[in-house]
């Protein structure tokens, strides 16, 4: 498992990663709520984890990626009643309209997205045990935490008690010891969808679905929580209060990832706002890469300042020009497969390309740093220059090691789509180079039967092979078998 440090927002320090139980890798970020479209800030922070995923598995540490959804509370509720839709129905249909922008994104890594409501029994769990051990109340049919019982309240967004009372506004409630203290459960109002519990029928507050699926799903303490800087307080903060209170193990998180916001002229981009664009317009306009391009683009935790179009006008084009000497070897790759012969790379052209990969894997490996890492795939791209006129002379080998550095940038982020480029995947291409050196080697020593073996074997997988001269070529049959 490759080192690694990650800035921690709790400690304020940037710290060598050590996972609690190794090589597993707890890691939540806080989801959606599914009331209406996402817009370009919300497909940031889904961007930002996977490719934090994608680089713990590429280590060798095994991540379990949790992203919660949301599917009830206010705005759902609001939402529903305004068009006459069961709330619940509403989330589904938005959380299922975000999948998709999540698989056109390559969004690959997230584990299991829990929600809310199917964790009802745990929740109510946890909220009992908080009224057990004296950090919560109930009042009216609802369940308040009593914050001034919690003396590490506060610590995560570095202010006092005193200084996060929301003013006196619409939050007070009745039976409320004080204007800080946050719902649990919430008492049902008539027609609102609702659900058993020791307190009579209601529904969860929003910050305790977060710690009832973790403590249910990792344990009292976890490695990785993530989110957006927006939800340091009052929500991260209420889930160290709920779960550290709850168990009585602490800390809840060893590292607290936050991400930079997305804004639009220095305001925080927001549906409330009317100034958010809307992530599928954006994928539809300028294409997934180029989206995914933007948002990795900048150092995760650095505020993105969104310029409308231009912005992903601007990240298509430089996407493209990153990706063009890629897609060149891509084409003639899925031509002739990495068999074909041809020119070898100069020793140092070949070591230039191991080095590269080894300073993406730095790049990395130092709290994620993204933007370098596309500054280095820049630099290779350059480097490449050289080599595009004569990329047709190159034996199959020499590109790949030419495109190393890129298949890390599809490997880590989600980059550069092979999938497609590739008919049957670079991967099948590296088994069947193996497949056919052992048939060479068979051939080599007159063990004829055993290279006609190997041939038909490859038949039966649906493979076409034809000898020509000590050489060999190969392509999938049509109708392919599964
Ligand atoms: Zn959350």
């Amino acid at each position: 498992m490759r080192r690694f440090t990650v800035y921690d927002t709790l400690s304020r320090e940037t710290r060598l990663f050590v996972p609690l139980v190794p090589p597993k890798v707890g890691l939540f970020v806080c989801g959606l709520t599914p009331y209406d479209d996402a817009h370009i800030g919300h497909g940031r922070i889904g961007v930002v984890f996977d490719s934090v995923a994608r680089a713990l598995t590429r280590w060798g540490y095994r991540p379990f990626y949790v992203q919660n959804v949301t599917n009830i509370d206010d705005r759902l509720i609001a939402r529903g009643a305004e068009s006459g839709t069961n709330p619940l129905v509403l989330a589904d249909r938005h959380f299922l309209a975000w999948t998709l922008a999540m698989r056109e994104l390559g969004v690959t890594s997230v584990n299991y997205y829990p929600h809310a409501t199917d964790f009802i029994p745990e929740i109510v769990h946890q909220i009992q045990s908080l009224v057990e051990r004296g950090f919560a109340y109930p009042a009216s049919g609802s369940v308040y935490y009593e914050v001034a019982k919690f003396d590490r309240y506060g610590r995560l967004s570095g202010q006092k008690v005193e200084e996060l009372r929301p003013g006196s506004r619409a939050d007070v409630e009745p039976g409320k010891r004080a204007p800080e203290d946050f719902v649990l459960w919430k008492a049902a109002r008539p027609g609102e969808p609702s659900w058993d519990s020791p307190w009579g029928p209601g529904r969860p507050g929003w910050h305790i679905e977060d710690t009832a699926i973790t403590v249910r799903l990792f344990g009292p303490r976890y490695d990785i929580h993530g989110g957006g800087l927006d939800l340091k307080f009052p929500h991260h903060e209420a889930e160290i209060a709920q779960a550290e209170a709850a168990t009585g193990e602490a800390p809840l998180v060893n590292f607290w990832m936050h991400a930079g916001l997305v804004s639009i002229a220095g305001e925080k981009m927001s549906k409330s706002l009317g100034n958010s664009v809307l992530l599928q317009d954006g994928i539809g306009t300028f294409g997934p890469m180029a989206v995914r391009f933007y948002y990795l683009n900048a150092h995760y935790r650095s505020p993105l300042d969104f310029v409308g179009g231009k912005s992903l006008e601007e990240a298509k084009v430089a996407y493209e020009r990153l990706a063009g000497p890629f897609d060149r070897i891509s084409e003639i790759l899925a031509r002739d497969g990495l068999e074909r012969s041809g020119r070898d790379l100069p020793p140092d052209a070949a070591r230039a390309a191991s080095s590269c990969v080894e300073k993406l894997d730095e790049a990395m490996a130092t709290d994620f740093n993204t933007r370098e890492a596309i500054a280095l795939l820049f630099g290779w791209s350059k480097a490449m220059a050289d080599w595009i006129p004569h990329v047709e002379s190159l034996s199959g080998s020499a590109l790949a090691a030419l495109g190393a550095p890129y298949r890390w940038g599809h490997e880590v982020l989600g980059l550069f789509r092979t999938d497609d480029s590739l008919p049957g995947g670079e991967l099948l291409g590296r088994v069947v180079a193996v497949a056919l050196e052992a048939r060479a080697r068979a051939r080599a020593r007159g063990d004829f039967a055993e290279a006609d073996r190997i041939r038909d074997a490859l038949g039966l997988a649906g493979l076409a092979i034809e000898d020509e001269g000590d050489r060999s070529r190969w392509h999938a049959r049509a109708g392919n078998p599964e």
